[in-house]
């Protein structure tokens, strides 16, 4: 077949695929773009079928996308980049954005050149569509609207309404009830805004207003008009006492794009809320000025994800099997790091992040590389499950489930392996919605576990309501399980009702060796906590399952009474040399277990003393003690328990020389001095 006949096949299949597709084909040679009549009617292209891709989509192409689409499109078809993937925001004809992919593949000619690019445009879901419980538009076109305000004015004043506790009611009145209180309240809020701007529903329980005047006094009386309605709420014959908190934002800086106005109106709503304040939170250009940081860092995090998601990284932590005290699986948490700001945890980006359009590929990413890292694991251990976190923004788009699918099988993983957590925040979508999605991934053998139960949003009728495999009980209940009772009835009554109803338990927050011993009660299937494992990276995660950690059960063959975290638990469920010493300068090694005698080759304890001194410092080379007391300073320093493993080598009883690695816990402790906890594996 000739090349052109293969292109005109492919333009023909326009015809066999869904609506919302559309396909292309670049011609490399002559630098000419086919496109298939159905996208030219929709973004209404000029006519021909031969257009020049770049130069007609240049004037559809939302204004803070063009520039980055252009560059991804002209690397792919300059060849500099082997798939072209580009998501970013288009005008159809109605004049309307909507969010788009883009992606293709080269095709290779009979002479062995490249000769085509083909590929295809897929316009997402509704997020430009009102959303289905208040009828108010949705984060899009807040977005699109803060644009065009400040292209046309230059200056903008926005406004965040949330309301607060509202699980309380959706908890006491069931959700449909709560869905009905959110549209009245919406119509409200729409009806005070009148002619002076437009309310949107965000994330949750979130609106945001966008005046068309600056007038800030206005501002604040719509907001105390809203605050007055809600405390007198009523509906159905129930009085609500509805809280509201509530951030405003005035900016002349014509340089910020709407996403950074959305972040920083967000800020000051989380600031509202911190603070507990009843009055309209304020702020302008000035003010933003001074704590401009953390937006800042925002902002360097969404440059990131533009990047191909440069800079973040996933750790694991694991889930113990109360069956085996064997690792059975592990979640996957992202973090970020950057050299101005260091390792950033994801409690400072995502809440935030989550609402961004750029969280998707972000999102993608992560369940990307999870599956691909887990993936590797599934030959050491075959019931091994990964579990990765869902945001609410995610699940709102109803393409998200069909791209989790595709994911696992372009990765060739097994979905039975996968569980999706369900994050707080995703319980305030639709029921109806929800339970749909939920049921698809079911319908794939993909795992759903719902994450922080206890907290927020939750009812027993959520676990009868959806399909669920699992519920993750919230760390809160577990950090404080010994002395509240409260806290015991909670966790008890949730796993016998998740037991019944035939789902798997977690137990998250399992701090610490005394927790562990006393959740021992509850019949449930995983443990997860930082007694077990800190979230840590793939490399240290796989030495953890690796040959080199020795799996069968060890006892301590020295303990002392300072060890205040029962060493011996801890050795018998994550094998390795391990020892205890005092981080003072005696660094006097108090505790080991017979594996690191046998990784120095001695038989007795006497043996290893008499070789170390019994000291730390007797068991790094000495050569390289000085370096590594360094580092260990600084970590004390710092302030931080943990650190990422040091590597040195030790000189064994037998004159060997080996390399290990050191993976060492500061445990800080009032009454005596700080002792360290250490696993040393060999580093072959
Ligand atoms: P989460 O899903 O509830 O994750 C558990 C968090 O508890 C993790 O914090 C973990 O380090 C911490 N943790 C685990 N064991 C213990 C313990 O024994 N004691 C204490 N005090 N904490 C423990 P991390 O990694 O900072 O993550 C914070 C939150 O950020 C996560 O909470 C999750 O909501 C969100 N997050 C993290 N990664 C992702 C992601 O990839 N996607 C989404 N959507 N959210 C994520
Ligand atoms: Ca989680
Ligand atoms: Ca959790």
């Amino acid at each position: 077949m000739k090349d052109k006949e293969v292109g005109a096949k492919i333009i023909n299949l326009q015809e066999t695929i869904p609506e919302e597709q559309f396909v292309f084909m670049h011609d490399i040679r002559d630098g000419k773009s086919t496109w298939s009549r159905k996208t030219i009617d929709y973004f209404e292209l000029s006519g021909a079928n031969a257009i020049d891709t770049i130069e007609e989509f240049t004037r559809l192409v939302h204004p803070e996308d063009v520039e980055r689409w252009k560059r991804e499109v002209d690397e792919a078809f300059s060849l500099r980049s082997k798939d072209l993937f580009s998501t970013f925001n288009i005008k159809n004809k109605q004049g309307n954005y909507v969010r788009c992919t883009m992606k293709g593949k080269v095709i290779i000619a009979e002479n062995g050149e490249p000769a085509f690019y083909t590929g295809s445009l897929t316009v997402h879901g509704n997020e430009l569509a009102k959303d289905i419980v208040t009828d108010l538009p949705k984060l899009q076109m807040y977005l699109n609207d803060v644009h065009s305000v400040k292209c046309s004015r230059r200056e903008c004043l926005t406004m965040a309404i949330e309301v607060r506790k509202f699980h309380n009611i959706n908890n006491l009145c069931g959700h449909n009830f709560g869905n009905k209180v959110l549209y009245e309240l919406a119509q409200y809020m729409v009806e005070q805004m009148g002619n002076y701007g437009r309310v949107y529903r965000m994330d949750g329980t979130i609106f945001t207003f966008l005046f068309n005047d600056s007038d800030v006094e206005h501002a604040e009386s719509v907001f105390k008009k809203i605050r007055e309605e809600c405390a007198k709420f009523e509906l159905d014959g129930r009085m609500l006492n509805l809280q509201i908190a509530g951030g405003a934002l005035y900016t002349k800086n014509p340089a910020s794009g709407s996403n950074v106005i959305l972040s920083s109106l967000l800020a000051i709503l989380e600031k509202a809320k911190d603070a507990d304040s009843y009055e309209l939170q304020l702020s302008n250009d000035e003010m933003q000025a001074s704590d401009n940081a953390n937006i800042k860092m925002l902002n360097e995090i969404k440059t990131s994800i533009q990047n191909g998601c440069e800079g973040f990284y996933i750790c694991y932590q694991p889930f113990v099997s109360t069956m085996t005290g064997k690792i059975i699986g592990a979640e996957a948490l992202v973090r970020w790091k950057n050299d101005a700001y260091g390792e950033v945890a994801p409690g400072r980006f995502i809440p935030q992040l989550e609402l961004h359009p750029s969280f998707y590929e972000l999102g993608l990413w992560i369940l990307r590389t999870a599956v691909r890292d887990a993936k590797k694991l599934l030959d050491k251990i075959p019931e091994f499950f990964i579990n990765v976190n869902m945001s609410y923004s995610q699940l709102e788009r109803g393409c998200f489930k069909h791209e989790v699918v595709r994911i696992l099988e372009e990765e060739d993983f097994p979905k039975s392996h996968l569980q999706l957590e369900l994050t707080e925040r995703c319980r305030n979508l639709d029921m109806r919605y929800l339970k749909e999605q939920l049921e698809f991934f079911r319908s794939h053998d993909i795992r759903i576990a719902l994450d922080d139960f206890g907290t927020g949003n939750s009812t027993i009728n959520l676990l009868c309501d959806l399909p669920i495999n699992c519920v993750k009980i919230d760390q809160t209940f577990i950090l404080h399980i010994l002395d509240q009772s409260n806290n015991q009835i909670v966790v008890n009554s949730t796993v016998q009702c998740a037991k019944q109803l035939g789902m798997d338990v977690c137990l998250e927050g399992v701090e610490n060796g005394e927790i562990r011993d006393f959740i021992g009660r509850y019949s449930v299937n995983y443990h997860q906590g930082y007694f077990y494992s800190r979230p840590v990276r793939f490399e240290s995660f796989m030495d953890f399952l690796s040959d080199t950690w020795r799996t069968d059960r060890i006892n301590l063959i020295k303990e002392d009474s300072r060890d205040m975290f029962s060493a011996n638990s801890i050795v018998s469920m994550i094998p390795g040399g391990f020892f205890i010493y005092t981080a003072d300068d005696k660094e006097r090694i108090i505790s080991v277990n017979e594996i690191l005698l046998e990784i120095f080759e001695c038989d007795t304890l006497e043996e290893f003393y008499d070789l170390t001194g019994g000291s730390f410092k007797g068991i790094v080379h000495p050569e390289e003690y000085a370096c590594i007391e360094k580092s260990i300073n600084q970590q004390i320093a710092n302030n931080n328990n943990n650190r990422d493993f040091v590597k040195y080598n030790i000189i064994t009883k037998k004159g060997n020389v080996k390399k290990v690695r050191d993976y060492g816990h500061l445990v800080r402790n009032d009454n005596d001095v700080d002792v360290y906890y250490v696993f040393l594996v060999e580093d072959r």
